[in-house]
């Protein structure tokens, strides 16, 4: 089990960006078309990694790193069982699979429900 909060998620945006587009060369070609509000021009995935590479990330808001990729889907946590949105989750993974992300709300039941 892994506790995953916002601040580590936007702690970590940058190695994660990295991970996720290994492949950074290409400057010209833009990766995204405008999105959610956030982003005017379309920016390659380099342009976004540079981006976040210059922002003071244990600083930086939700917002801020919205505003370089063009959307909050890097820094938002969102309980798979309620899908509400939270400041904090715990990963469960099993054998062979990435995990269930739960709430802390949705923690507590499923306890009371072992429980019975
Ligand atoms: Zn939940």
């Amino acid at each position: 089990m892994i506790k995953v909060t916002k601040r580590s998620r936007i702690e970590d945006v940058a190695n994660r960006w990295r991970r996720q587009y290994p492949e950074l060369s290409d400057d010209k070609k833009p990766l995204f078309s405008v999105r959610e509000g956030h982003q005017k021009q379309p920016k390659s995935a380099l342009k976004i990694y540079r981006e976040l590479c210059i922002l003071d990330l244990s600083t930086a808001t939700e917002d801020d790193v919205a505003e370089i990729i063009g959307n909050p889907s890097w820094t938002r946590l969102e309980c798979e069982c309620c899908e509400s949105h939270v400041d904090s989750l715990l990963i469960i993974k099993s054998y062979n699979d990435s995990g269930v992300l739960i709430c802390g709300d949705c923690l507590n039941l499923a306890v009371i429900a072992y429980s019975k």
